[in-house]
């Protein structure tokens, strides 16, 4: 069976391929899915939007995850917000310095936050499995390592970024490394199951 994966984000599908393939299952990303209005205002609904969408564009079985950073001191935001946070067409650096700029003068102790990734998989049948997996850290005083994307310069789990760490030890205790463990086991239950 061939899942087609709702996101134009290359990394996103490697890691895709990388729990679907012990299954015995196949991804791939397709180039003409129409765009979806990210209207939800939970991660969940989000993803099931994408995933929806997908999955009637193509007939498909489809997989869609939608993410994001909460911050604590900040009442939540920017939460399902994170791609906009600065307005459309920003860079990565523009998001994370307004973060930054945001929480000027928050003590350590006030910066916690994490990193919520909700995952969705649905089958033309309606069938419809879910997972969301989250990672408690906290927001850095500045930008911390080379790697990664998005806000991993400025998310700690414990005295390292998320930057700093090598994509196998991100995958280990990532929002969506348990959030995609969780849905293979959804989908091994399933394929069991029915
Ligand atoms: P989306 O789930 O693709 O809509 O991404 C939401 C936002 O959260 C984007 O701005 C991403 O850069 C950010 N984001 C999601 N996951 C991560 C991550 O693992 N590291 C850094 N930023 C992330």
């Amino acid at each position: 069976m061939t899942f087609v994966i709702a996101t134009h984000n290359a990394k996103k599908l490697k890691e895709l391929e990388r729990i679907l393939e012990p299954l015995g299952f196949d991804a791939v990303i397709r180039e003409d899915l129409p765009e979806v209005e990210e209207t939800g205002t939970t991660f969940a609904e989000n993803a099931l939007l994408k995933a929806e969408s997908a999955m009637r564009a193509t007939g498909m079985p489809a997989i869609a995850d939608d993410s994001g950073l909460v911050v604590d001191a900040l009442g939540g935001a920017p939460g399902v917000y994170s791609a906009r946070y600065a307005g459309e067409g920003a860079t990565d650096r523009q998001r994370y310095e307004k973060l930054l700029e945001a929480l000027r003068g928050v003590p350590a102790e006030q910066r916690t936050a994490r990193f919520v990734s909700a995952v969705c998989c649905i089958f033309p049948d309606g069938k419809i499995l879910t997972a969301q997996g989250a990672c408690e850290g906290s927001i850095a005083f500045g930008p911390k390592g080379e790697g990664g994307f998005g806000y991993d310069p400025i998310f700690l789990v414990g005295e390292r970024s998320y930057a700093e760490m090598t994509a196998e030890e991100k995958d280990g205790i990532s929002h969506r490394g348990r959030a995609l463990a969780k849905l293979a086991r959804e989908l091994e239950n399933w394929k069991k199951n029915g």
